[in-house]
């Protein structure tokens, strides 16, 4: 997922105790861990793209064979996403192995630390939204002179 332009992926749970998804229901979160292992895959998915390397979109597990499955998910696929063993006519696939020890390809990642971030603040609706992120760009600005 983008964040604001900045590329970064963002996982929101609700703020909800009574929601279904703080409980571990073998018939609805079979794999509730999946969510945040597919975006850190992507994190990896775009190092890996801006380092030069091939590798298959993370979103494209039905073209190489794998399914969404009941229980477990994409499990598989990951599994294999992330070792490089996804078998094609070519040889085998996924993320190199390299990227693991690598950091972000471009320094434009390790920038945005100097922005103060209201992590907890969570715009209500459009207008509160569209103020938030216009007040985001003027402190920006202010932050330059
Ligand atoms: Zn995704």
């Amino acid at each position: 997922m983008d964040y604001y332009g900045i590329g970064f992926s963002n996982i929101r749970l609700p703020n909800d105790s009574e929601s279904y998804i703080y409980k571990y229901d073998r018939r609805i979160n079979q794999f509730p861990e999946e969510v945040f292992l597919h975006e850190f895959l992507h994190t990896l998915e775009r190092n890996a793209k801006e380092y030069g390397y091939e590798r298959p979109e993370l979103h494209a597990y039905e073209s190489y064979g794998y399914k969404n499955e009941a229980i477990v998910g994409q499990r598989d696929w990951y599994k294999d996403y992330m070792n490089k063993e996804i078998k094609t006519s070519d040889g085998n696939v996924g993320l190199p192995p390299e990227i693991y020890t690598l950091k972000p390809a471009k320094s434009s990642n390790f920038q945005n630390g100097t922005t103060k971030v209201d992590a907890f603040k969570e715009p209500e609706n459009i207008i509160e939204e569209i103020k938030q992120t216009i007040e985001q760009i003027i402190r920006k600005i202010e932050e330059r002179r």
